[in-house]
Protein backbone atom coordinates (compact mmCIF):
# COMPACT_ATOMS: atom_id res chain seq x y z
CA UNK A 1 0.00 0.00 0.00
CA UNK A 2 1.17 3.29 -0.36
CA UNK A 3 2.10 5.35 2.10
CA UNK A 4 3.23 9.08 3.24
CA UNK A 5 6.84 8.64 0.82
CA UNK A 6 4.77 7.09 -1.96
CA UNK A 7 1.62 9.51 -2.54
CA UNK A 8 4.20 12.58 -1.76
CA UNK A 9 6.69 11.11 -4.87
CA UNK A 10 3.03 10.56 -6.99
CA UNK A 11 2.05 14.52 -6.26
CA UNK A 12 5.40 15.67 -7.30
CA UNK A 13 5.84 13.45 -10.56
CA UNK A 14 2.41 14.26 -11.50
CA UNK A 15 2.58 17.79 -10.90
CA UNK A 16 5.45 17.42 -13.15
CA UNK A 17 3.63 15.66 -15.91
CA UNK A 18 0.01 17.21 -15.42
CA UNK A 19 0.13 20.71 -14.14
CA UNK A 20 -0.94 22.66 -16.98
CA UNK A 21 -2.74 20.26 -18.84
CA UNK A 22 -6.40 20.49 -19.87
CA UNK A 23 -8.82 17.48 -18.68
CA UNK A 24 -10.42 15.82 -22.18
CA UNK A 25 -12.45 13.87 -20.66
CA UNK A 26 -12.30 11.23 -16.93
CA UNK A 27 -14.27 8.23 -17.35
CA UNK A 28 -15.06 5.43 -14.88
CA UNK A 29 -14.26 1.80 -15.35
CA UNK A 30 -15.51 0.85 -12.28
CA UNK A 31 -18.05 2.52 -10.75
CA UNK A 32 -18.52 1.73 -7.06
CA UNK A 33 -14.97 3.71 -6.49
CA UNK A 34 -16.18 6.69 -7.35
CA UNK A 35 -17.72 7.84 -4.00
CA UNK A 36 -18.85 11.40 -4.99
CA UNK A 37 -21.89 12.07 -7.40
CA UNK A 38 -21.71 16.29 -7.29
CA UNK A 39 -20.63 17.68 -8.97
CA UNK A 40 -20.39 15.03 -12.07
CA UNK A 41 -16.94 13.82 -13.34
CA UNK A 42 -17.63 15.69 -16.62
CA UNK A 43 -17.33 18.74 -14.39
CA UNK A 44 -13.94 18.28 -14.75
CA UNK A 45 -14.07 18.09 -18.83
CA UNK A 46 -11.65 21.19 -20.25
CA UNK A 47 -10.32 22.13 -17.01
CA UNK A 48 -6.72 22.95 -16.36
CA UNK A 49 -4.27 20.96 -13.70
CA UNK A 50 -2.76 23.32 -11.21
CA UNK A 51 -1.38 22.00 -8.83
CA UNK A 52 -1.21 18.71 -6.58
CA UNK A 53 -1.18 17.65 -2.59
CA UNK A 54 -1.17 15.35 -0.84
CA UNK A 55 -3.41 14.67 2.44
CA UNK A 56 -2.31 11.69 4.36
CA UNK A 57 -2.03 9.27 2.19
CA UNK A 58 -4.52 11.13 0.04
CA UNK A 59 -3.47 12.54 -3.57
CA UNK A 60 -5.23 15.58 -5.09
CA UNK A 61 -5.28 17.10 -8.31
CA UNK A 62 -6.59 20.52 -8.07
CA UNK A 63 -7.95 22.33 -11.13
CA UNK A 64 -8.49 25.82 -11.98
CA UNK A 65 -12.00 27.44 -11.25
CA UNK A 66 -13.90 27.61 -14.67
CA UNK A 67 -14.78 30.31 -16.58
CA UNK A 68 -18.28 30.39 -15.56
CA UNK A 69 -17.44 31.50 -11.80
CA UNK A 70 -17.62 27.45 -10.82
CA UNK A 71 -15.37 26.64 -7.91
CA UNK A 72 -11.78 25.05 -8.02
CA UNK A 73 -12.00 21.26 -8.12
CA UNK A 74 -10.48 18.59 -6.12
CA UNK A 75 -9.98 14.87 -7.68
CA UNK A 76 -8.97 13.21 -4.84
CA UNK A 77 -7.62 9.70 -4.47
CA UNK A 78 -7.03 7.54 -2.41
CA UNK A 79 -5.31 4.38 -3.16
CA UNK A 80 -6.11 1.78 -0.34
CA UNK A 81 -4.41 -1.57 -0.43
CA UNK A 82 -3.49 -2.13 -3.99
CA UNK A 83 -4.23 0.44 -6.04
CA UNK A 84 -1.59 2.64 -8.37
CA UNK A 85 -1.53 4.88 -10.65
CA UNK A 86 -0.49 4.37 -13.88
CA UNK A 87 0.88 7.84 -16.03
CA UNK A 88 0.41 7.39 -20.18
CA UNK A 89 2.45 8.88 -22.90
CA UNK A 90 -0.54 7.67 -25.21
CA UNK A 91 -3.76 6.64 -24.21
CA UNK A 92 -6.87 5.25 -26.35
CA UNK A 93 -9.07 7.40 -28.55
CA UNK A 94 -12.06 5.43 -27.27
CA UNK A 95 -13.22 6.10 -23.93
CA UNK A 96 -12.95 2.80 -21.68
CA UNK A 97 -15.71 0.25 -21.42
CA UNK A 98 -16.93 -0.46 -17.90
CA UNK A 99 -15.08 -4.22 -17.21
CA UNK A 100 -13.70 -6.59 -15.26
CA UNK A 101 -9.69 -5.24 -16.06
CA UNK A 102 -7.81 -3.68 -13.82
CA UNK A 103 -8.91 -0.47 -14.63
CA UNK A 104 -11.15 1.87 -12.54
CA UNK A 105 -10.87 5.56 -13.37
CA UNK A 106 -8.84 7.00 -16.41
CA UNK A 107 -8.29 10.52 -16.90
CA UNK A 108 -7.44 11.70 -20.99
CA UNK A 109 -5.76 15.19 -21.61
CA UNK A 110 -6.64 16.99 -24.65
CA UNK A 111 -2.83 16.50 -25.91
CA UNK A 112 -3.74 12.64 -25.44
CA UNK A 113 -1.47 11.88 -22.41
CA UNK A 114 -3.49 10.63 -19.00
CA UNK A 115 -3.60 8.12 -16.45
CA UNK A 116 -5.40 5.35 -15.02
CA UNK A 117 -5.94 4.88 -11.83
CA UNK A 118 -5.73 0.61 -11.35
CA UNK A 119 -6.53 -1.88 -8.99
CA UNK A 120 -6.34 -5.52 -9.45
CA UNK A 121 -9.22 -7.84 -8.07
CA UNK A 122 -12.82 -7.61 -8.79
CA UNK A 123 -13.27 -6.07 -5.97
CA UNK A 124 -11.54 -2.65 -5.66
CA UNK A 125 -11.17 -0.86 -2.48
CA UNK A 126 -9.36 2.69 -3.85
CA UNK A 127 -11.94 5.66 -3.81
CA UNK A 128 -12.11 8.86 -6.22
CA UNK A 129 -13.51 11.53 -4.68
CA UNK A 130 -14.81 14.94 -6.87
CA UNK A 131 -15.02 17.87 -4.63
CA UNK A 132 -14.75 21.62 -4.61
CA UNK A 133 -13.48 21.24 -0.65
CA UNK A 134 -10.76 18.41 0.32
CA UNK A 135 -12.61 18.55 3.74
CA UNK A 136 -15.63 16.99 2.21
CA UNK A 137 -13.60 14.25 1.90
CA UNK A 138 -14.68 12.21 5.19
CA UNK A 139 -10.81 10.64 5.59
CA UNK A 140 -9.37 13.62 5.03
CA UNK A 141 -11.63 15.18 7.34
CA UNK A 142 -10.80 13.11 10.44
CA UNK A 143 -7.18 12.88 9.72
CA UNK A 144 -4.25 13.70 12.68
CA UNK A 145 -1.72 15.81 11.82
CA UNK A 146 1.02 15.12 8.88
CA UNK A 147 4.64 13.75 10.53
CA UNK A 148 5.82 16.12 7.68
CA UNK A 149 4.77 19.63 8.83
CA UNK A 150 6.91 21.01 10.07
CA UNK A 151 3.83 21.93 13.55
CA UNK A 152 4.47 17.95 14.10
CA UNK A 153 7.12 18.49 17.62
CA UNK A 154 7.75 16.39 19.89
CA UNK A 155 5.40 18.31 22.20
CA UNK A 156 2.65 17.53 19.39
CA UNK A 157 3.52 13.14 19.79
CA UNK A 158 3.78 14.02 23.48
CA UNK A 159 0.49 15.00 23.45
CA UNK A 160 -1.04 12.17 20.87
CA UNK A 161 0.34 9.82 22.89
CA UNK A 162 -0.11 10.78 26.44
CA UNK A 163 -2.62 8.62 28.11
CA UNK A 164 -3.22 6.53 25.42
CA UNK A 165 -3.63 2.55 26.76
CA UNK A 166 -3.11 1.52 22.99
CA UNK A 167 -0.26 -0.25 21.47
CA UNK A 168 2.18 1.94 20.11
CA UNK A 169 2.17 0.08 16.91
CA UNK A 170 -1.43 0.51 16.79
CA UNK A 171 -1.56 4.26 17.41
CA UNK A 172 1.31 5.26 14.53
CA UNK A 173 -0.60 3.55 11.48
CA UNK A 174 -3.95 5.12 12.94
CA UNK A 175 -4.84 7.73 10.61
CA UNK A 176 -6.51 9.45 12.38
CA UNK A 177 -4.03 10.05 15.13
CA UNK A 178 -1.16 10.53 13.09
CA UNK A 179 -1.56 11.07 9.36
CA UNK A 180 0.19 9.03 6.09
CA UNK A 181 1.43 6.11 8.37
CA UNK A 182 0.75 2.48 7.38
CA UNK A 183 1.64 -0.69 8.42
CA UNK A 184 5.38 -0.68 6.26
CA UNK A 185 6.58 2.43 7.94
CA UNK A 186 4.89 1.90 11.32
CA UNK A 187 7.09 -0.80 11.10
CA UNK A 188 10.34 0.70 9.96
CA UNK A 189 9.89 3.43 12.47
CA UNK A 190 9.88 1.27 15.40
CA UNK A 191 12.74 -0.60 14.32
CA UNK A 192 14.90 2.31 13.93
CA UNK A 193 13.80 3.74 17.32
CA UNK A 194 14.66 0.01 18.75
CA UNK A 195 11.48 0.17 20.04
CA UNK A 196 8.42 -2.93 20.82
CA UNK A 197 5.64 -2.56 18.48
CA UNK A 198 3.23 -3.89 21.39
CA UNK A 199 4.66 -0.92 24.10
CA UNK A 200 1.84 0.97 25.41
CA UNK A 201 2.04 4.59 23.60
CA UNK A 202 0.93 5.96 27.66
CA UNK A 203 4.69 4.37 28.58
CA UNK A 204 7.03 6.37 26.80
CA UNK A 205 9.05 8.97 28.89
CA UNK A 206 9.20 12.43 27.63
CA UNK A 207 13.25 10.99 26.46
CA UNK A 208 11.48 8.13 24.39
CA UNK A 209 9.16 10.72 22.57
CA UNK A 210 11.70 12.79 21.65
CA UNK A 211 13.85 10.09 19.95
CA UNK A 212 10.19 8.36 18.69
CA UNK A 213 9.95 11.83 16.86
CA UNK A 214 13.13 12.62 15.61
CA UNK A 215 12.85 8.45 14.05
CA UNK A 216 9.34 8.98 12.40
CA UNK A 217 10.48 12.47 11.21
CA UNK A 218 13.58 10.86 9.99
CA UNK A 219 12.41 7.78 8.52
CA UNK A 220 9.62 9.50 6.37
CA UNK A 221 12.02 12.22 5.20
CA UNK A 222 14.88 9.71 4.05
CA UNK A 223 11.86 7.99 2.35
CA UNK A 224 10.56 10.68 0.58
CA UNK A 225 14.04 11.52 -0.91
CA UNK A 226 14.74 8.24 -1.89
CA UNK A 227 11.38 8.38 -4.06
CA UNK A 228 11.69 11.93 -5.07
CA UNK A 229 12.24 12.30 -8.73
CA UNK A 230 11.18 8.97 -9.75
CA UNK A 231 8.40 8.01 -12.00
CA UNK A 232 4.87 6.21 -10.47
CA UNK A 233 5.96 3.02 -11.76
CA UNK A 234 9.76 3.17 -10.33
CA UNK A 235 7.96 3.47 -6.40
CA UNK A 236 7.09 0.70 -5.69
CA UNK A 237 10.54 -1.20 -6.37
CA UNK A 238 12.08 1.93 -4.42
CA UNK A 239 9.62 1.23 -1.46
CA UNK A 240 10.40 -2.22 -1.20
CA UNK A 241 13.98 -1.93 -1.62
CA UNK A 242 14.48 0.90 1.13
CA UNK A 243 12.35 -1.43 4.22
CA UNK A 244 14.84 -3.32 7.23
CA UNK A 245 12.30 -5.02 8.18
CA UNK A 246 8.84 -4.75 6.95
CA UNK A 247 7.84 -7.64 4.57
CA UNK A 248 11.31 -9.51 5.61
CA UNK A 249 10.23 -12.11 7.94
CA UNK A 250 12.99 -14.87 8.08
CA UNK A 251 15.73 -12.46 6.57
CA UNK A 252 18.51 -11.51 8.36
CA UNK A 253 18.09 -7.88 10.19
CA UNK A 254 20.46 -5.36 8.18
CA UNK A 255 21.36 -4.04 11.92
CA UNK A 256 22.13 -6.84 14.17
CA UNK A 257 21.86 -10.06 11.47
CA UNK A 258 19.00 -11.40 13.81
CA UNK A 259 16.30 -13.17 12.10
CA UNK A 260 13.46 -10.46 11.29
CA UNK A 261 10.45 -11.88 12.61
CA UNK A 262 6.42 -11.84 12.34
CA UNK A 263 3.27 -11.38 14.72
CA UNK A 264 -0.18 -10.77 13.91
CA UNK A 265 -1.63 -7.63 14.65
CA UNK A 266 -5.13 -6.31 14.20
CA UNK A 267 -6.03 -7.16 10.43
CA UNK A 268 -2.91 -8.11 9.13
CA UNK A 269 0.74 -9.09 10.61
CA UNK A 270 3.86 -7.00 11.41
CA UNK A 271 7.37 -7.30 11.46
CA UNK A 272 10.50 -6.86 14.33
CA UNK A 273 13.72 -7.79 14.98
CA UNK A 274 13.85 -9.22 18.84
CA UNK A 275 17.16 -8.16 19.23
CA UNK A 276 16.42 -4.18 18.43
CA UNK A 277 13.51 -3.98 19.43
CA UNK A 278 11.84 -6.92 22.48
CA UNK A 279 15.24 -7.69 24.34
CA UNK A 280 15.87 -10.76 21.77
CA UNK A 281 12.55 -12.06 23.15
CA UNK A 282 10.36 -13.09 20.25
CA UNK A 283 6.55 -11.37 20.69
CA UNK A 284 3.85 -13.93 21.42
CA UNK A 285 1.59 -14.57 18.98
CA UNK A 286 -1.85 -13.38 20.56
CA UNK A 287 -4.46 -14.85 17.48
CA UNK A 288 -2.14 -17.72 17.58
CA UNK A 289 -2.06 -18.72 21.59
CA UNK A 290 -5.95 -17.54 21.82
CA UNK A 291 -6.10 -20.65 19.06
CA UNK A 292 -4.42 -22.88 20.90
CA UNK A 293 -6.52 -22.13 24.45
ZN1 LIG B 1 18.18 -6.16 14.61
Amino acid sequence: MPELPEVEALAADLRERAAGRVIERADVAEFAVLKTYNPALTALHGRTITATARYGKFLDLVTERDPGGGPVLHLITHLARAGWLRWRDKLPDEPPRPGKGPLALRVRFADGAGFDLTEAGTRKRLAVYLVADPMAVPGIAALGPDPLDPSFTAATLAQILAGRRTQIKGVLRDQKIIAGIGNAYSDEVLHAARMSPFRLAASLSSEDVAELHAVIVGTLQEAVARSAGLAAGDLKAEKKAGLRVHGRAGQPCPVCGDTVREVSFADSALQYCPTCQTGGKPLADRRMSRLLK
